[in-house]
């Protein structure tokens, strides 16, 4: 949260002097006051009764709200609802964020009191807050907000219920209600924010796809092999690729049936792979156009597993490193491009030989690059389908593989090319 745009849009509101509200609302963050509370204590304090400043929360459809609106009232239906619980300046809140909707459009809210609500509620929310988030509003139903349900079921164009398939999530969605196989889960000990606890973690499947996910709550249903519908799960960011989160306040119950579980990942473009900023698991085609430095016979850290150069850890100093194989690859399939990372074992698969063999080439070479030479020369100008999880950073694209085969186009490309350079052949000998 921003406090110096919120204490901005407050001064303007109220027709206050910012720097003096910024004060204020500083003060009140200092003392752990959460920062709705503290906006509402600072409306009291500079005479905002009820929406004094301007004309009052003006009555709006969802699809009119704007970011350059303060407050207002508004009717829809409650399409999702969940409950979440944050720390906020040192404490825990528990907070409801969802989707409301009406004929016009719907809008992302967050509840910081218990309202009661759930999907499929009808509500008028008389002084809602409006709050910009990432460009778009959102509603604030705070302590100043009144809440009324209604007794009717306006016709919306969406559907009531956070139902979603993997691929579709996206950072930044709550409340979504997911079937799924539990592929991949281990317990895990973080140092949480109460000390240590215990965590699962794994990966999540449906037809659609794959995502990892963290249960910080473990309950037994989630456990490798079964099928559970998790309701109000919430999907953050980790590592580069959507997360999908199962909280204390998910639902989490057993599927009879299990659900089917596509074994393709789905193929994308390397540039619009890349201008998603990660994918978890996905397909591209390109052509391999270099073999980058670091590849090939590589010596890693004992401590620290990293990378080193000459017997030098960045961290350790000198140490005696252990010997491994691995290749960092360009990718590019004319939209983007990307280094492709093979580890120990599929880069034996290319090299056709070992970590020992690899050492032996590079004695008898008494050149250690004699091995990424090797494999410079069986893969470069191949086309390949790789398959793997993407991640994005400021250092690049990189896709660490999990398959790594010649492309399947590229023998019928190649034959049909030999067929045509035949033809000009026999061409060729009929005429003379
Ligand atoms: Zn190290």
């Amino acid at each position: 949260m921003d406090i110096d745009n919120r204490a901005e849009d407050l001064a303007s509101d109220l027709g206050a002097d910012k720097e003096e509200v910024k004060g204020d609302l500083e003060n009140l963050l200092e003392y752990s006051v959460p920062i709705e509370e503290a906006v509402q204590s600072l409306r009291r304090k500079y005479g905002d009764g009820s929406g004094g400043g301007g004309s009052g929360p003006s009555t709006k459809s969802v699809g009119e709200i704007t970011t350059e609106d303060s407050s207002v009232n508004v009717t829809g239906v409650v399409l999702t609802a969940g409950e979440r619980s944050i720390r906020y300046q040192g404490e825990d809140h528990v907070i409801v964020e969802g989707e409301l909707a009406d004929e016009d459009g719907k809008i992302d809210f967050t509840a910081w009191e218990d309202f009661g609500l759930s999907a499929g509620d009808v509500i008028t929310a008389g002084n809602a807050g409006v709050r910009e988030w990432d460009g778009d509003p959102e509603l604030n139903l705070g302590e100043s907000t009144s809440v009324s349900f209604l007794d009717e079921t306006p016709t919306i164009p969406y559907e009531v219920g956070g139902e979603a398939d993997l691929t579709s999530l996206q950072t930044g969605d709550r409340a979504k209600t997911l079937e799924v196989a539990i592929l991949e889960s281990e317990e895990r000990t973080i140092d949480g924010r109460d000390g240590e606890t215990t965590i699962l973690s794994g990966v999540l499947g449906d037809e659609s796809g794959r995502l990892p996910f963290t249960n910080w709550d473990p309950v037994p249903e989630i456990t490798e092999g079964e099928s559970v519908r998790i309701e109000n799960a919430y999907v953050r960011e980790f590592r580069g690729v959507p997360e999908v989160n199962i909280s204390e306040f998910s639902r989490v119950t057993a599927l009879e049936a299990p659900v089917d579980v596509g074994s393709a990942a789905p193929r994308m473009a390397i540039g619009e792979a890349v201008a998603t900023g990660g994918v978890y698991d996905l397909e591209v085609v390109g052509n391999l156009l270099a073999v980058r430095d670091g590849s090939g016979l590589i010596q890693r850290c004992p401590e620290c597993n990293r990378v080193i150069q000459k017997g030098q850890c960045r961290t350790h100093g000198s140490v005696d490193g252990i010997d491994d194989l691995r290749v960092k690859a360009i990718l590019d399939d004319g939209t983007g491009a990307v280094t492709v990372v093979l580890d120990e074992a599929l880069t034996e698969a290319v090299y056709g030989g070992d970590v020992e063999d690899a050492k032996e080439e590079a004695r008898d070479a008494m050149d250690q690059e004699a091995v990424a030479d090797t494999i410079r020369e069986r893969i470069v100008g191949v086309e390949y389908r790789v398959r793997g999880h993407l991640s994005v950073d400021e250092y690049g694209a990189n896709l660490d593989a999990s398959t790594f085969e010649a492309s399947d186009d590229d023998p019928v490309e190649r034959a049909r090319e030999f067929l045509e350079r035949r033809g000009a052949v026999g061409t060729t000998e009929v005429e003379s």
